[in-house]
């Protein structure tokens, strides 16, 4: 691997460890002739995943974009990075569990919104409005009071 600061090549691993419940190797490498020091993530190599949007265009599964989308519905939240990974992660292991080669984005969208959900409610209205784009101001206020309901059905559960 080639240093990010210099032309070197030399670049040392000066430690590693699993990240992401086992699916990720993260490592922190050294150049030897700058001292440059940068970070590389080692993931499985996944079988491409086809997603289909409502207008019927196909694209490739994009991790990045899922995050970049969960990162601005969590904005100002409580909602941490790690707790974003780690709903990515589950997402993504859920769509490949699935065995699919191809998969709605309307299933993309509920199963992100199921999990977000249960994480942060403004982040999930968040989420939600944008992903389906809601007709109008009462199906938005449908929705949010569906949130409200589950938020308080599972916290009764809770406390059983
Ligand atoms: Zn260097």
């Amino acid at each position: 691997m080639k240093c990010t600061q210099c032309p070197s090549d030399d670049v040392k691993v000066i430690e590693s460890r699993d990240v992401a419940e086992g699916q990720a190797i993260r490592r922190r490498r050294m150049c030897s002739r700058c001292g440059h020091r940068f970070t590389t993530y080692e993931r499985l190599e996944r079988p491409q995943l086809i997603v289909i949007k409502n207008d019927g265009k196909r694209e490739l599964f994009n991790r990045d974009k899922l995050l970049a989308g969960l990162y601005r519905a969590c904005e100002k939240t409580a909602v941490t990075s790690l707790e974003i990974e780690k709903l990515v992660n589950s997402i993504e292991q859920e769509l490949y569990a699935c065995g699919e080669q191809e998969v709605s984005s309307t299933r993309v969208g509920e199963l992100v919104m199921d999990q977000l959900a249960r994480i942060n409610e403004v982040a999930y209205v968040r989420f939600a409005s944008v992903y389906r784009r809601f007709k109008d101001i009462a199906s938005f206020e449908q929705e949010v009071s569906l949130v409200k309901q589950g938020k308080h059905k599972r916290l009764k559960e809770a406390k059983v």
